[in-house]
């Protein structure tokens, strides 16, 4: 019995699969397709997915960086952001996955398709999935990463929260034309937006507030209304891949019934707003895999439902997001709260905190914080720690055991008394009473920053 299945071999099962290998489990990776999906998608990543992309040595070289984002179609600089690696990255969806593919090869994760997953069962002991071909295999944990259609979370009767669609588009990609670039250029009920997909390709993307009723994807429609917009005439023979699509807002109530879980679209579906989807499935990815892995290691079981309702949360923060800056995109609604400028944390997905936890969760912990608070040989251990899943306690502890377990400890440099235990994920949990509250964190949110004592 493997210790984790994950189904869907897209970019959250790819990295969901790769970081539980490289933390200790045994990984097969279920996909329906018999050869990778060559369309575009999603083909921007934001600051916080790099980070954890560059952590946990996934090639890079590939990606284009990009200084800016834009909130609501309003530019938001990145640059400034602390990180090195400030600003989005640009990568088609075709190409991350095959990156990813490589990544997870070299980690041992066993690839199986074309096997599409059609039921899934569960007991105290682990979970059973059978194929369309009545093949079926089984392990202590099952990932479903099997995007919008949702077969693993139908199964596992989980039940999802709908929004209903206030906007319908058009999208097409135009092949071997020159397209100029456009970002949510309104003219009359028209807004199009146009940028570069691949050398060659160009996607283009219109909405028509005028058009209240259901339309299909129909390319004489998308030249009519691009022409008209534009004045530029393109030849339906020259578009690629033309879609109909809308806004409609799918949220599960949980990533979690029993033994399976769930991860990326599978998660979330909303307009693909800078990304939200994709990156909102890579983070979901990181923050299951480390606990699961934990947990597989022996910690307790509802170290997970931490991560669950973490993720369910972040979820309903990003719709949310993306359901205003529709509003002001397509709805011709005004911005409200913070001004753009101010969003770079949002855009840049490194807005995730909650300080209402207990201990409170903080912003991931910035490289040059960590350098600061531990200094640069020290950082080293600590990076070489999270890239195995494992937390890293920094401070004056008295005792080397903490709560039953031997800690591993590096001191605080900067100056500062209280103790920081930096969660695998890269969060910082500042424990203010650490005779008792050090021991709960240890147990209720990184159980394997040190080993029990015996
Ligand atoms: C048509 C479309 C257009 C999009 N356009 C954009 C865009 O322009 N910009 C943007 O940012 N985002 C876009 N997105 C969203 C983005 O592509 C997704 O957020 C991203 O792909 C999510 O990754 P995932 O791994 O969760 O799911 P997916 O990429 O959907 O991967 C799921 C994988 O699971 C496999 N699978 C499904 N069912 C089973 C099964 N039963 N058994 C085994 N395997 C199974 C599938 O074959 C697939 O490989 C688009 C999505 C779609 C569907």
């Amino acid at each position: 019995m493997r210790d984790v299945v994950v189904v869907g071999a897209g970019p959250v099962g790819l990295l969901a699969a790769g970081l539980l290998a490289r933390f200790g489990a045994s990984v097969e990776l279920l996909e329906a397709a018999a050869s990778p999906l060559l369309r575009t998608r999603a083909s921007t990543v934001t600051t916080r997915s790099m980070e954890i992309l560059a952590l946990h040595g996934v090639p890079r070289e590939d990606f284009e960086r990009v200084e800016a984002g834009h909130w609501a179609g309003a530019r938001v600089d990145l640059q400034h952001l602390d990180s090195e690696h400030a600003g989005l990255w640009r990568l088609s969806q075709p190409r991350l996955c095959a990156t990813l593919r490589r990544w997870t090869e070299e980690a041992g994760v066993v690839h199986t398709a074309p096997w599409r997953v059609v039921d899934v069962a569960q007991d105290d002991d682990g979970v059973s999935v059978r194929s369309s071909t009545g093949e079926s295999r089984r392990a202590r944990f099952l990932l479903g990463c099997d995007g919008a259609d949702g077969t693993v979370r139908a199964a596992a009767g989980i039940a999802v929260r709908t929004r209903p669609a206030r906007h319908r588009f058009l999208r097409a990609d135009v092949q071997g034309r020159p397209v100029a670039a456009r970002r949510f250029e309104r003219v009359g009920d028209l807004t199009v937006t146009s940028g570069p997909l691949e050398p060659g390709t160009a996607r283009i993307m219109i909405h028509d507030r005028g058009r209240r009723t259901a339309f299909e994807a129909d390319p004489r429609l998308v030249c009519a209304l691009w022409h008209q917009a534009t004045g530029q005439r393109l030849d339906p023979d020259w578009l690629e891949w033309v879609e109909a699509f809308d806004d409609e807002e799918v949220v599960v109530t949980t990533l979690r019934s029993g033994r399976v879980l769930l991860a990326g679209d599978a998660v979330r579906q909303c307009l693909p707003v800078g990304g939200e989807c994709l990156n909102a499935g890579l983070l979901d990815a990181h923050a299951l895999a480390w606990r699961l892995s934990a947990v597989l290691a022996g910690a307790p079981s509802d170290l997970v439902d931490a991560g669950v309702a973490e993720r369910l949360a972040a979820t309903w923060r990003g719709v949310d997001d993306v359901r205003e800056q529709v509003d002001v995109l397509y709805g011709g609604l005004p911005p409200t709260g913070a001004p753009s400028a101010d969003r770079a944390d949002r855009v840049a997905g490194l807005d995730l905190a909650d300080p209402s936890a207990d201990p409170p969760v903080g912003r991931r912990l910035a490289d040059r914080d960590l350098v600061a608070l531990v200094g640069p040989a020290r950082a080293e251990v600590a990076r070489a720690s999270l890239r195995e899943g494992v937390a890293v306690l920094v401070g004056e502890v008295e005792a080397e055991t903490v709560g039953g377990r031997r800690v591993r400890l590096l001191p605080r440099l900067d100056g500062g008394s209280t103790v920081v235990l930096l969660r695998p994920d890269g969060h910082p949990l500042v424990v203010h009473d650490p005779e008792t509250a050090l021991a709960r964190a240890l147990d209720a949110a990184c159980p394997r920053v040190g080993v029990p004592v015996p």
